[in-house]
C-alpha cells in the first residue's frame, strides 16, 4: 500500500542549471555595482569556486548552499579589501533569481491530480523555496538539507519525512534525478524509488530503482501498477 509521495526539486520539477547560471551572472552584476574591487578581483565562476573552498574547509556546513554561498561572498569581500560587506542584501539577488525557475511542462497538472490522492512532500539538497516557486500548494510539507542537517542520501531527510508523513518507508514512493542521492538513498531508507531519467542516460551502476520514467506523468502509470490488488 502506498501512503505517501515524496520528490526531489533540482533537475526533478525543474532544469536547475540554467537558472543558478542566471542567478550568479545578476549576482555580479550587483556585486560590480555595489562592490567592485569584487567583481574586478573575481570572476563569476571563481566566485563558484569559492563555495568549493568553504565546502572543503567547512565540511560542517558543506550539506547547507545557502550558508556556503553566504561564506564564499563574504571571503570574496575580504580578499577583496572590504571590511563592511551587507551578504544579506547580495545574497538576496542571488535567491530571488535562484527561485525563479522554469517547471517542466507536465509538472503542475501531475501533482496536482498526485495531491488528490496522497499526501505529497518535496526533500531536496538544494536551498529552493517551494512556496516562492509557488508550488507549496501541492505539498503538505518540505525539507531540504538546510532543515534536516544533512544531505541526500544520508537517512536523515527520508526518515523526518516518515515521522512528518506518518507512514512507513515502504509505504513511501520516493521519485528523483539523482542515482546516488535519490535512489541509493532512497533504498537505503527502506523507500520505493523511482528514477526520473530525462535525458535516457544508462543506469550508472548499484542496486537499480524500483521502476524508471522519462518524465513525471508516467508516475501515474507506475502508481497504477503498484496499487493493484494482488
Ligand atoms: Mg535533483
Amino acid at each position: 500500500m502506498i501512503k505517501a509521495l515524496t520528490f526531489d526539486l533540482d533537475d526533478t520539477l525543474w532544469e536547475v542549471w540554467p537558472v543558478v547560471e542566471h542567478a550568479e551572472q545578476l549576482l555580479y552584476e550587483w556585486l560590480a555595482g555595489h562592490y567592485p574591487r569584487i567583481a574586478t578581483r573575481f570572476t563569476s565562476l571563481e566566485l563558484r569556486e569559492l563555495c568549493d573552498e568553504v565546502a572543503v574547509n567547512q565540511p560542517g556546513i558543506a550539506h547547507d548552499r545557502t550558508r556556503l554561498r553566504k561564506e564564499a561572498l563574504q571571503l570574496a569581500a575580504g580578499r577583496a579589501g572590504y571590511a563592511e560587506f551587507d551578504v544579506d542584501a547580495a545574497f538576496a539577488v542571488f535567491f530571488a533569481a535562484r527561485n525563479a525557475v522554469k517547471l517542466f511542462a507536465e509538472v503542475r497538472p501531475t501533482l496536482e491530480r498526485l495531491a488528490r490522492r496522497y499526501p505529497l512532500a518535496s526533500l531536496s539538497n538544494g536551498n529552493a523555496d517551494v512556496r516562492l516557486i509557488g508550488l507549496d500548494d501541492v505539498f503538505a510539507f518540505s525539507l531540504s538539507a538546510i532543515d534536516v542537517g544533512a544531505a541526500k542520501p544520508e537517512a536523515l531527510m527520508f526518515e523526518e519525512a516518515c515521522r512528518r508523513l506518518q507512514a512507513l518507508p515502504e509505504q513511501i514512493v520516493h521519485v528523483g534525478d539523482d542515482p546516488i542521492h535519490d535512489v541509493q538513498g532512497g533504498l537505503a531508507a527502506g523507500f520505493r524509488t523511482v528514477w526520473l531519467n530525462r535525458a535516457g542516460r544508462d543506469w550508472p551502476g548499484g542496486a537499480r530503482a524500483d521502476a524508471e520514467i522519462s518524465n513525471l506523468a508516467e508516475l501515474e502509470a507506475v502508481l497504477a501498477v503498484w496499487e493493484q490488488p494482488r
